[in-house]
């Protein structure tokens, strides 16, 4: 039986009639196929627990076979379209999604739980952003001409040339806008790509797959193989035909994405786990820093990497900041995710709702002082309370992921105590800063060990700036022409002119 949800008003019958009409299909090679181990999978609506939708399992033969369709499309058809060509086909695509972006919201939403107010104002519109700002880059990847010194006369000069097969591993909690973030740059380079979309979040991977068709890439460009990660995400991180991986997701599995790819020194870039400080100074705009506060934590949730989970109140405003937090937490309303008027959905499975649940009671435990929420918030879904929990450093929840609604909430005295706490983590995903002073701003800024920091602002993205983690929140950036790093090879050309 599908869930109850498609039947509600918000659904649209195209979304509807997407969905209904499975098993969904592996894209291979330029053609929709059915996996080679003939097994099939359910993708379940998070606000009820039962199945959105059926769809073709990938395994180790599939995996296999999209790598060879990419290869052959990468030594093929790919290689000969000029890059203004791959500009207008990425761009093309854009165009495609922005067309469709009721449609893809609405699959989003059902497929993670999150608003679908979210999904349209976040996931599809920056996905739209980000194929636009990687086609402008396709005709502007240069190499330069080099002042060598060796005796004679020389040109040398330096190419970017693409990578090759680049296997993009992706997780569940903005899963289309996160393929962007994959699939543009490295199609911008001259890639190919092998898509492995979250088991969890599959829905929009597949519905890109038939606008990359549509957008007139050669077939193999793009190849799209739904299925589970200790599986179809294993077999593409150890194939000896894939030249670069780019993975989102926990640390825990980029360790191991790490150690399969050494089989043929993959290129490897990581965007991992984060526990990111939020410190607010008592100087600071006190009515942005609330809202800023909620959007760092319960945005998405809480399912999103760079979540502000420690907030750090200095002492002077430690009681009235949080007053004003608990307020707004308990004001969140709860909801179906494609319903417009929900601002917090469920999280997106029974087994992370649990772990989520699990690290509350932990805090609780540990001698944390739960001041909002806390439980479960429904007996169907997987809905949990938006919590904000009085913490000391060392309590797990201060110290672990957990990757919800879940807040831990700590005072400290001075800009001395309070750099040193937020450093000590091995994560440095990202940070921020709430003061109106701008040389205590800039000086926690730059003291902070993270990837990025806002001051006085908090989840800020754009595709121009380059996003990526310090320590064990990753390697690599994904963003700006940082990215374009990570998708290409450098080669140096020596001619002799003597
Ligand atoms: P996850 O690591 O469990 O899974 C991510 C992807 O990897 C999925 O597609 C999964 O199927 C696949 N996978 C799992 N095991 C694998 C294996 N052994 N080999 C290859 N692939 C495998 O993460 P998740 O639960 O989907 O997402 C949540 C995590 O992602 C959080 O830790 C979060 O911080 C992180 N994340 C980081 C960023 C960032 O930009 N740094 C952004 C979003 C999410």
């Amino acid at each position: 039986m599908f869930s109850t949800t498609l039947e509600s008003a918000f659904v649209s019958d195209t979304v509807r009639k997407f969905l209904l009409d499975g098993p969904k299909k592996l894209l291979i090679g330029g053609k929709w196929v059915d996996g080679q181990l003939g097994r099939t999978f359910h993708s379940i609506d998070p606000a009820t627990g039962q199945p959105l939708a059926e769809i073709c399992e990938a395994g180790e033969e599939d995996v296999h076979l999209a790598v060879q369709a990419a290869r052959t499309a990468l030594d093929g058809p790919w290689r000969n379209v000029s890059p203004a060509e791959r500009g207008r086909l990425l761009w093309q695509l854009a165009d495609l999604i922005e067309q469709h972006s009721e449609e893809l919201s609405q699959l989003e939403s059902l497929d993670t739980g999150k608003p679908v107010t979210e999904t349209s104002f976040v996931d599809i519109a920056f996905t739209v952003d980000h194929f636009r700002y990687f086609a402008g880059w396709t005709t502007k990847i240069t190499g330069e001409t080099l002042p060598v010194s060796f005796p004679g006369s020389y040109l040398t000069y330096t190419r970017r040339e693409p990578i090759g097969v680049v296997g993009a591993i992706v997780p569940w909690n903005f899963p289309l806008m996160i393929t962007s973030w994959k699939l543009a740059p490295a199609l911008a380079c001259g890639n190919t790509v092998v898509l492995k979309p979250s088991e969890m979040t599959p829905l929009t991977a597949i519905r890109l797959g038939e606008l990359v068709m549509e957008a007139g890439f050669p077939p193999g460009v793009v190849n799209i193989v739904p299925g589970y990660g200790q599986s179809a995400g294993a077999a593409l991180s150890k194939h000896p035909g894939v030249d670069k991986i780019t993975f989102t997701g926990s640390t825990r599995v980029g360790r191991d994405i790490l150690q399969n790819s050494s089989t043929n020194f993959k290129r490897v870039s990581l965007e991992l786990g984060g526990k990111s400080p939020n410190i607010v100074f008592p100087d600071a705009d006190m009515d942005a820093v609330a809202g800023g506060i909620m959007m760092s934590i319960f945005f998405n949730q809480g399912e999103v990497c760079c979540a502000g989970s420690r907030l750090y109140l200095h002492k002077r405003i430690y009681d009235q900041v949080l007053a004003k937090v608990c307020e707004r937490a308990q004001a969140i309303r709860q909801g179906v995710g494609v319903d417009p008027s929900t601002q917090m959905g469920p999280l997106v499975s029974e087994a992370h709702m649990q772990r989520v649940l699990s690290y509350i009671e932990k805090g609780r435990a540990e001698g944390g002082k739960v001041l909002t929420g806390g439980t479960k918030n429904s007996d169907q879904g997987y809905f949990v309370q938006p919590t904000v929990l009085e913490a000391t450093d060392d309590m797990f929840v201060a110290r672990e992921e957990i990757f919800g609604p879940v807040l831990a909430v700590m005072p400290f005295e001075d800009v001395s105590d309070v750099v040193q706490r937020a450093n000590h983590t091995e994560y440095g995903l990202a940070a921020g800063v709430w003061s109106s002073d701008v040389k205590t701003a800039l000086q926690v800024a730059h003291a902070l060990k993270a990837g990025t920091v806002w001051v006085n602002g908090y989840s800020l993205l754009d595709p121009v700036s380059p996003w990526g983690g310090f320590k064990q929140s990753g390697i690599g950036r994904e963003m700006g022409r940082y990215a374009l790093e990570h998708f290409t090879e450098v080669k140096s050309v020596w001619l002799n002119l003597t």
